[in-house]
């Protein structure tokens, strides 16, 4: 069987490596570091005790609609761990709770009833959002300019309130696209709305995997795919025509992919793209009682965003997508304002005693979705016809996501299918 060496063992190049391992190919996965995952994985909290809890790196979540990765968690056979949500609950400053979930409607007007009943916009907020989610339906397939104007512009054309662009637009599109609204290509917005709230009525619902990331991946799903060995701690440092160099030797396939970020590429003799990156800040709280019931919450008006239950109502995870705001900061300072973000929300904060924390800032969490970034994105076909890229910045059709990174995999995988004589269908296509 033809032989493939992937570098990098994050989605993207997991995701291949899964797709080809199944059609047969015989797969070598050399990834750096002593784990899989990259960007989206866990570790030891304090790495010199066997004891140590597992964190993720920052709480991931996913929505029904990413098909391919639910399909890439499926071939490894823990797409049962991965806990699906009906409701979504905006939380406002006060601990008013306005529930968004799907009701009876077909749709696009699932959402109708709870929409209205929502408290925390207004009639003429909730009239323009409407008259906007109208016209994104009209003007996603029309308009050719939405790689190249930023959603605020939009947004602005449609005439939205205020509080509309503050409370809901930006609520749901910075975490899910990782950038701020005046810095985000509009076809983002776009695809997020369209695939997540209107095409179906499914789409929207939140998954939140329920082991530490990293299980996700452990060793025993790959036992079952077979033909796919693991290089851990073994960093690629060169690559060429005749194979790679990595632990002092050099490998040779019938093909590689390199998956690996945008910046890293460089170094190995690589053309890349040189987008600016945009960052995630994760804060990691342990109180010595249960702070809040609710499964997770989009927390309005302040700075931290999100807030997902981890264990008990006691451990929560807060998240600050596009966090340039916080990224001088020190990480005393972080906690405090997320302390204070969180008595806001949880009276309950107040009278606990926060037994531990952990901060995470990501400067480098994924590549900034700006106007103009698009058409950038390069294929995965390289000038040398054995050589395929992947990675959440090479053009999946998707952001920087787990689902654009497994789309981007699974482009690879088909490519060299291809290549080898052996065409295969791996992508799956968007539900809409
Ligand atoms: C804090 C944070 C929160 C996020 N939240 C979400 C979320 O909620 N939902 C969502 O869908 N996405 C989220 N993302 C984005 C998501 O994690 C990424 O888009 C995705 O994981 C990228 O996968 P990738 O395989 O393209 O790249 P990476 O995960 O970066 O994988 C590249 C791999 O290459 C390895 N590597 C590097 N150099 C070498 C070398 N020389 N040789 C061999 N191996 C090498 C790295 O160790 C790494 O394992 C988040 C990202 C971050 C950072």
């Amino acid at each position: 069987m033809p032989k493939v060496i992937v570098i990098g063992g994050g989605l993207a190049g997991l995701a291949a490596a899964s797709a080809l391992a199944e059609a047969g190919f015989e797969v070598d996965v050399f990834e750096a570091r002593p784990f899989l995952g990259g960007r989206a994985t866990s570790y030891p909290l304090n790495s010199s005790s066997d004891e140590s809890e597992t964190i993720d790196n920052c709480q991931h979540v996913l929505l029904r609609c990413c098909v391919n990765l639910l399909d890439f968690y499926r071939r490894l056979g823990v797409r049962d761990r991965v806990k699906f949500y009906r409701e979504f609950y905006f939380i406002e400053p006060g601990g008013r709770i306005s529930v968004l979930k799907s009701g009876s409607l077909p749709a696009p007007l699932h959402f109708t009833g709870s929409f209205l009943r929502m408290p925390f916009l207004g009639l003429a907020d909730k009239a323009g959002i409407a008259r906007a989610l109208m016209a994104l339906r009209r003007e996603r397939k029309r308009r050719a300019d939405l790689d190249r104007i930023s959603m605020l512009d939009w947004l602005r054309q449609k005439r939205q309130t205020p509080r509309a662009i503050d409370r809901f637009w930006r609520q749901v599109l910075v975490s899910a696209v990782n950038e701020d609204l005046d810095r985000m290509a509009a076809s983002h917005g776009f695809q997020v709305f369209w695939l997540g709230f209107l095409a179906n009525a499914e789409g929207y619902q939140m998954g939140v995997p329920a082991v530490p990331l990293r299980e996700l991946y452990a060793a025993d799903a790959w036992r079952r795919l077979g033909n796919v060995r693991m290089r851990f701690r073994t960093p690629v440092e060169a690559l060429g025509s005749a194979g790679v160099t990595a632990g002092g030797g050099l490998h040779t396939a019938d093909y590689y992919i390199c998956a690996l970020p945008f910046e890293r590429l460089e170094s190995l003799g690589l053309d890349a793209p040189k987008f600016e990156h945009s960052p995630i800040t994760g804060v990691h709280l342990w109180f010595d009682r249960e702070v809040t019931t609710l499964p997770h919450a989009t927390l309005l008006d302040r700075t931290m965003q999100w807030m997902f239950n981890k264990q008990g109502g006691r451990y929560l995870q807060l998240v600050v997508s596009a966090s340039r705001d916080l990224t001088p900061l020190g990480r005393n300072e972080i906690i405090e304002m997320a302390i204070g973000d969180l008595r806001l929300y949880f009276p309950r904060v107040a009278g606990a005693k926060l037994e531990k924390a952990h901060v995470v800032k990501e400067l480098r969490a994924t590549f900034s979705a700006a106007p103009g970034t698009g058409p950038l994105r390069p294929g995965t076909r390289t000038a040398i016809p054995n050589l395929f890229l992947a990675g959440d910045w090479t053009r999946s059709g998707w952001p920087a996501t787990m689902e654009g990174a497994v789309r981007s995999g699974y482009i690879a995988a088909e490519a060299v299918a291809e290549a080898a004589g052996r065409p295969a269908r791996f992508l799956l296509p968007d539900i809409a």
